[in-house]
């Protein structure tokens, strides 16, 4: 039997809450306060996600910041921050506009959070 401690990052609280595992089983969520937290622990366990903050490349040689529109599997963080790094942009970009679409194949987007004139 394994057991995981896991602080939960969906509000402020910030509740400890302890995984019981027993060969990639979950047995058991305890420690949370409310019915967010068992999803983000047994969603931590299994596929932690996070949401990846970055910047883009401009065709003008400047960066752009850049995030994805969703939470992404964090194992395969580094796949997508390759991808972002070999991509370059050309301007005019809008704060929202998706500039690489379905980066995981899973629906999510990266999308600019500034805005960048031609
Ligand atoms: S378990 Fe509920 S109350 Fe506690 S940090 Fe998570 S979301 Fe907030």
């Amino acid at each position: 039997m394994e057991q995981r401690e896991i602080i939960c990052t969906t509000c402020p609280m910030g509740c400890h809450v302890t995984v019981t595992m027993e060969d990639g089983k979950i047995l058991s969520v305890k420690g949370n306060t409310c019915a967010r937290g068992d999803v983000y622990a047994r969603q931590e366990v299994t596929d932690p996600r996070r949401v990846i903050t970055t910047t883009i490349g401009l065709t003008d040689g400047g960066v752009l910041p850049v995030k994805s529109d969703n939470a992404v599997s964090r194992n395969r963080i580094p796949e997508f921050m390759q991808k972002i790094h070999d991509t370059t942009i050309m301007p005019p970009v809008q704060i929202g506009d998706v500039l690489i679409a379905d980066i995981d194949g899973e629906g999510n987007n990266i999308v600019a959070t500034q805005n960048a004139r031609a």
